[in-house]
């Protein structure tokens, strides 16, 4: 990763930079672009105007590493309003909800059973609403507990999703395990900030990476989520589906609100399935921060309405 996106990644978990940014007056226009709103009324403005486009989505109510065990239960209450809300929207699965272990306490000293016990009614809501919840991947310290409460909540809910990042070496076999297991699997390259002790740090190796988890994925039983804005990856993906016997809607593209918008809609057209990730909520400051380093040019258009507006 660049020296300046990993800064950004690093400063995605400070607290003083945190103030400092949210309070300035120019912030809020930019984070527009990725964040949906903060209300959940908000979010449902857009989910029915990206489904009612053919589109489908996966809402993320915005929230990671609460700090205690009352901000973990806010989250699940969150979720619940949401789910709630989905019910009577009958979007079925064309809305589901992503979720951030983080945000449910998965780091509070017994975070695995916190998250655990504070996920799964939200997980029991998705299935009263006819949709699933699929868990976001966090840094790879998280990922021995995510991938457990899992096949926790798999046993009676299968279709909960996972993520998978190929930038992690460990991620080809948990991609083995996973297909072999019919999972429902987002791919992704992965945004955090991780040495290179358990993750690629070149680009094309990431890219390689994909490309092989991609393969296994789509060669196995489960239900392949290619999440990438990358045009290369989603030709190749195109041109690969079918020779894997995989007909348009055993599969599905996502990507993130606000970036590639024209691109999300070009691929639903064609006839493919094509989901766009929706953050709402208050606490947009890590996501944000994650969506400035993936591009150094969103740093720039940030740094020049300070500039014009400051
Ligand atoms: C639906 C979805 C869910 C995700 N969930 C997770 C998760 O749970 N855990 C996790 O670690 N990561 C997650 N990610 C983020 C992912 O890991 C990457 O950081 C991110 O998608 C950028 O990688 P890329 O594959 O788009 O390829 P890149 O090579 O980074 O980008 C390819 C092209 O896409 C465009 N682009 C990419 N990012 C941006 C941006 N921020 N702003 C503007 N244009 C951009 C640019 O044109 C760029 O050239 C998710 C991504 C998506 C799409």
């Amino acid at each position: 990763m660049p020296v300046l996106g990993s800064a950004l990644l690093a400063a995605a978990r400070s607290d003083g930079l945190r103030r400092l940014v949210a309070s300035a007056p120019v912030t809020r226009p930019v984070v527009d672009r990725f964040v949906a709103g903060e209300e959940l009324a908000a979010s449902l403005a857009v989910t029915r105007e990206l489904t009612d486009r053919g589109l489908q989505v996966t809402l993320d109510h915005l929230g990671e590493h609460v700090t205690d065990a009352a901000q973990a239960l806010r989250s699940r209450d969150a979720y619940l309003a949401l789910a709630d809300a989905l019910r009577g929207e009958r979007l079925g699965t064309r809305a589901e909800m992503s979720v951030k272990l983080s945000a449910f306490g998965q780091a509070l000293p017994g975070g695995h059973d916190i998250a655990y016990r504070n996920v799964l009614p939200v997980v029991e809501a998705a299935a009263a609403a006819d949709t699933t919840v699929t868990l976001d991947m966090e840094d790879h310290t998280t990922v021995d507990s995510t991938l457990a409460i899992l096949d926790a909540l798999r046993e009676r809910f299968p279709h909960t999703g996972a993520v998978l990042q190929s930038y992690l070496f460990r991620s080809e076999e948990d991609c083995r395990a996973l297909a072999a297991a019919g999972a429902r699997v987002r791919l992704v390259k992965g945004a955090y900030r991780e040495p290179d002790t358990v993750a690629h740090t070149d680009r094309r190796a990431v890219d390689r990476a994909y490309l092989r988890c991609l393969k296994i994925l789509l060669a196995g039983s489960g239900y392949p989520m290619v999440a990438t804005h990358d045009p290369r990856l989603v030709a190749i993906t195109q041109a690969l589906a079918p020779r894997y016997g995989r007909a348009p809607d055993d599969y599905e593209f996502q990507m993130l609100y606000g970036i590639r918008g024209t691109e999300q809609r070009r691929l639903a057209a064609q006839g493919h399935r094509m989901r766009v990730y929706v953050p709402y909520g208050t606490d947009w400051y890590g996501y944000f921060m994650r969506r400035l380093a993936e591009r150094p040019a969103n740093l720039a258009f940030f740094a020049r309405s300070l500039a014009t507006r400051g």
